[in-house]
């Protein structure tokens, strides 16, 4: 789990607390202002244990008696409080602090010290926003894949019809999700466009989103648009960028769309090495998909990025008629 989305939630808890006991505040203000003697009842049953220890200290031989009187008082207070209430149409709670869980308090821990259901929902609802796909994913997700729209005629000299070919890469795929924690697989999808791998990529990031797994999307131009900014323009990064830059090496799967259409140069080469190879070192796993072909990947970036790839990722080709147009 990413630590800095656990500690934006530790942190919004805090907020909504504190927001919670200041509205609280602001009403009893408010209702003291309105009913004075309410205010005088609750000083006075505040007083009562402290007044107790003050009996007990200086008068112990009739404590009991003391006692029985200070109870008796305590109980009018109350009751007097109940009829102010009831006549002014009051609620019990009024004065209560209201939480927006009232499971857990807004402390996102619940009294056995479990993690409260409205922590786990930020929890996913984080990951979703970080991954930058909350909107994608409701439509694309291996339960709206349709096998059928792949061609099940031989495409040029391919041994696997166009169909065949996506049953082996959704297995494939499948196997990804399901082996997440204990395989260390990466993925590249290539081939030309419109044969579904963005859709494939985002069938991926659901299922692990939906297993609590962090990923972040980006495509290769938005990519190394946050790497630059982190770098070069550090006075003015947003707290948006440092956490997509930190999230580049943090987060458990980092998805590379559109690797190609970056404009590439020496920086962002060495940032796509710098990028493959920390990921690899700290285990954690990356999915490329590009247009690019093989060799058109190893005309395009350095020797030791080739390497990287061809050497620890699945190669997953895609071909057919593109799909948009159908
Ligand atoms: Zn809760």
């Amino acid at each position: 789990m990413n630590k800095q989305i656990i500690e934006n939630i530790m942190t919004d808890y805090n907020k909504k607390r504190l927001r919670a006991s200041h509205d609280a505040e602001l009403k009893r203000e408010k209702l003291y202002a309105k009913l004075p003697r309410l205010a005088e009842i609750d000083k006075g049953l505040k007083l009562f244990s402290i007044n107790l220890s003050k009996v007990f200290l200086s008068r112990p031989e009739d404590f009991d008696a003391q006692v029985k009187t200070l109870r008796q008082e305590i109980e009018e207070l109350k009751r007097e409080r109940e009829t102010i209430y009831k006549k002014n149409n009051i609620p019990k709670d009024y004065l209560e602090i209201e939480y927006e869980c009232t499971k857990c308090g807004d402390t996102g821990y619940t009294n056995d010290g479990k993690r409260c259901s409205c922590f786990n929902a930020q929890i996913i609802n984080n990951l979703f926003q970080m991954s930058n796909m909350v909107n994608m994913l409701r439509k694309e997700n291996f339960n709206t894949f349709d096998i059928n729209v792949f061609s099940n005629e031989n495409y040029k000299n391919e041994k696997l019809t166009p169909r065949q070919n996506m049953y082996s890469i959704l297995g494939i795929c499948e196997d990804f999700c399901n082996n997440f924690h204990t395989s260390n697989m990466n993925l590249l999808l290539y081939g030309g466009t419109g044969l579904g791998k963005t859709f494939m990529c985002n069938c991926i990031a659901n299922e692990l989103l939906n297993r609590e797994i962090s990923v972040l999307y980006q495509t290769s131009f938005s990519l190394f648009e946050t790497v630059e900014n982190h770098k070069f323009n550090k006075l003015n990064e947003t707290e948006e960028n440092r956490i997509n830059y930190n999230m580049i090496f943090d987060c458990e799967l980092l998805i590379i769309d559109d690797l190609g259409t970056e404009v590439s140069n020496s920086f962002t080469n060495a940032e796509l090495f710098n990028i493959i190879n920390e990921r690899m070192i700290t285990e954690k796993k990356t999915i490329i998909s590009t247009n690019l072909s093989l060799e058109q990947i190893r005309d395009t970036y350095s020797d030791r990025i080739t390497s990287r790839i061809f050497n620890n990722f699945v190669p997953l080709k895609f071909y057919g008629k593109d799909l948009r147009f159908k």
